[in-house]
Parts: structure tokens; sequence; C-alpha cells
């Protein structure tokens, strides 16, 4: 009788260090070893693939609950295990986690709604920072911050940052801060309104460069006299990178997250398409050395991890009010990993890094790994097999975000993910979530 429940065979397996044909062996869910063949009940061949550890999505909006009429966590998660996503951490701004009892009830109101793992994410509310501690200890997985009122979230100032920051530190705990500048984004918005402005050119105008800036240098100077850990939230250009490795020399202890659209999205599209590319901060990248430079940071480790910062929105919804009221985001969970998989197929990085960077540094950033995000005996079996020389073109009707559209829409790409598995278990195959939503809630940090 075989000590292996799996085996995947014949693929090349990849991590961040390397790549190698070597059979992954899996047993009670977990990778149980990898190398040459042994027996196992069932396999799966891989012959042509490459076999990837699950991905990591770390900043995802899945409104559930919350507005489902965006998104919900059946759909948001089967977007993700389509793609190769394994775990997504998930925070909704309409429905904050700001206690461990939120925490609690949103974690129970999940329960088999999920065709991923799951973390929780808390925000971190104004005057609420006695729940600090609570929140940690209940296992969220990190606690988000804004600098300034977005998304109908209140903004800290720096005494409040200050606050935060050192009970962080005292507690080991992680944190995401998005940074804009509460005082420079309001002055812009009285500025243009009192213009009369109307056009999609008042996004970057409102969410200025200014604003990204000076809040990211507050955020570390703060984290850095606070001495915590924190993360910068959507680095948007090479210059918040450089102000953030100015922190990092002068001790600060500052992760920068990238996401897809501060790479392959154009400044100017919004003067096309309006509604379809508020986000913010919105895009900078104005030209194709703008984008090599990012692709730079982000292969150097500058740019710590990427996510896909899913905050969906049907065209429709999109539409629905004026450049000014629309909601901000983008839905990515459908092309993230496809997006990565190309920038590898093209050279702008190596598929070790596509799994560095979107799976083990993200895991290893907030603590999950090594049982996520990495392919080694003892981790969650969770697999990403790809098809790297599949050739396809992204369009809004292959999205299962209840989004239904993609900004990458027409973009061919090289590299899809055929098959995803979840603790051993084929989670999706060939573009369609299989079996029941079984994902579970993985605990942050704070909680073990
Ligand atoms: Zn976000």
């Amino acid at each position: 009788m075989s000590d292996f429940d799996l085996a995947v065979r014949g693929g090349t397996v990849v991590t961040e260090h390397g790549r190698a044909r070597l059979d992954v062996h899996v047993a009670g869910g977990r990778i149980a070893h990898v190398g040459p063949a042994r027996p196992a009940r069932e396999e799966i061949d891989a012959t042509g693939l490459l076999v990837m550890p699950g991905m990591v999505e770390t900043h995802a909006h899945l409104m559930d609950p919350g507005d489902s009429s965006r998104e919900d966590f059946p759909s948001g998660t089967a977007a993700a295990a389509v793609n190769g996503v394994t775990t997504v951490l998930e925070h909704t701004h309409g429905s904050p986690v700001r206690t461990a009892g939120d925490l609690e009830a949103k974690r129970e109101h999940l329960r088999g709604r999920s065709f991923v793992d799951f973390g929780l994410v808390a925000h971190a509310w104004p005057g609420m920072a006695g729940e600090a501690e609570g929140l940690w200890r209940a296992g969220t997985a990190y606690l988000k911050l804004f600098t300034c009122t977005t998304h109908g979230v209140p903004g800290h100032d720096a005494a409040s940052l200050l606050e935060w920051f050192g009970r962080f530190a005292r507690l080991g705990a992680h944190s995401l801060v998005h940074c804009e500048d509460e005082s420079l984004t309001a002055a812009a918005e009285t500025r243009l309104h009192a213009e009369g402005r109307e056009d999609p050119r008042i996004v970057p105008e409102w969410r200025n460069r200014s604003a990204e800036e000076v809040a990211v240098a507050t955020v570390g100077v703060l984290s850095r006299h606070a001495g915590a850990a924190v993360g910068v939230a959507h680095c948007s250009s090479p210059a918040v990178v450089e102000l953030i490795d100015r922190e990092r020399a002068a001790g600060a202890r500052v992760a920068a997250e990238a996401c897809p659209q501060y790479f392959l999205l154009r400044e100017q599209e919004i003067d096309e398409h309006g509604p379809l590319r508020k986000f913010t901060p919105p895009a900078r990248a104005r030209v194709d050395a703008d984008e090599d430079e990012m692709w730079r940071l982000l292969r150097a480790g500058r740019l710590t991890f990427l996510s896909s910062d899913h905050a969906p929105s049907t065209v429709a919804q999109k539409r629905e009010s004026s450049i000014w009221q629309c909601h901000f985001g983008l839905p990515g969970l459908d092309t993230t990993m496809p997006l990565l998989l190309d920038a590898a197929a093209r050279g702008r990085l190596a598929y070790e890094d596509v799994v560095r960077v979107y799976a083990t540094a993200p895991a290893r950033h907030y603590g999950l790994w090594p049982r996520k995000g990495a392919l080694e005996p003892g981790a969650d079996a969770d697999l990403a097999l790809v098809d790297p020389g599949a050739a396809w073109v992204l369009a809004d009707d292959l999205v299962r975000s209840k989004a239904g559209w993609t900004p990458y829409a027409g973009r061919e790409v090289h590299g899809r993910v055929v098959r995803t598995l979840l603790g051993g278990r084929t989670v999706a195959a060939d573009g369609e979530p299989a079996g029941d939503p079984v994902g579970e809630f993985v605990p942050g940090a704070g909680a073990r």
C-alpha cells in the first residue's frame, strides 16, 4: 500500500529558487515528498506543465458580507481558483471588521462560501486603537489603515498613525497602509469642484503624486520611530519606491506592495475609459520606460510582493454616476496571474519571480509561510499547474468576477493555469471551478 494519496507526475517544479523535473507527492492534504517518482493512489499527469505553489493574493475586496451585486465569496474565490490563487486575504470597506467580534462573525458567515483558503483583514478604525490587540490575537491577517478618508473609511492623521504603529510594534502585528495625504487630496478636490470640472482627468489631479508621496514619507518616518513593520499598499510609481528605500536605509521595515495596474495601464487611458480606469492611487506610468522601471523594481525585490487590489464593480455600476461619485477600483483576480505568467513569457520576469512575488514573498511577509507559498514537504498541497505555452486573449466574457469585465480585454497573453489544487484536492480545472467551496479560514500570525 502506498504512503501517498496523490502524485503530480512529470512536471517542472518551480520555486523562488529554481526549477527541476520532479514529482510532487501528497499525503493528508500536505506535500509529503518532492523528488523522483514514488507510488501513489492517484496520479495527475503534469507533463509539459510548470508546477508552482498556489498563489497567495493578499489584497482583495469580495464584498461578502456587503454589496453582493459587485462580488461575493463564491464568485470572487472562483476567479481566484481558476487562476491558481489558493489563498486570499480579504477585506471589504462597506462591512469593515473593526473588532474581534466582527472577525468571528465574518468568519462564521463565510463558512462554505470559499473555493480557496482565506484570511481576513481588519480595518484599523480611527479612535478604536484599543481593538488592535484583540483583533491581532483573534487571527486577523493584518490591519489596514488609510491616511485619507476613502471608500467611506475614515483616515488617520499622523498622531493616530503613530499610536497604532506603536501597538503594532509591541504586538508584532502586520499592517498595510493606503497612502494619500488627506489635506492635499481635499484641497485638490475643492479646487476641481470650484472649476466645475467633471472630466475624467480630475482623477489623477485629485489623487495626485504629491498626496501619495507625502503620505508614504510620513508612514515611513512614523513606522521607523515606532519600530513597527508596515506595508505600503499599491505603490504606483518608482518615486514611491525611492522614498521607501530611503526609509529602509534609515532603519525602517517597510514592505512595498505592487499591483499590475501600475505596470500595464497608462495614466492617459482615463481620458478614453473614464470610470473604468478610476482607481486610487491612479495609474502613473505614461510611457513604456515607466513600465520597464516598475518591472525592474519588482525583479530586484525593491517592490516586495504583488497583489491585485481586486475591487470590482460592474460596467453599469461604474457608469451610473459621475466620475466623482462612481466607485474606485478594478477587478483583478481574473487577470493578475495570467499577466504575471505573460510577463515571464516575455522575459520581464523569470517564472521563479512569479512564484516569489505572488506566492512566497506575500506568504512570508504575512507569516503564512511555509504552510502557504511554499512547495516543499510540510506545506499545504496547494498547487498551480501552468501551461506556459498557452496563448490566449483576455476577454470580458472569461471574467468570473461579478464585475464581468477587465481593463485588459483584448490583450494577448502567453501562459495559463490549467489546474489548481487546494490541500491536494482539485478546486479548478480548465477555467472552471471544481467541486464544492471547501476553502477554510487561515488564521493570521497573531493567533498562533
Ligand atoms: Zn484595496
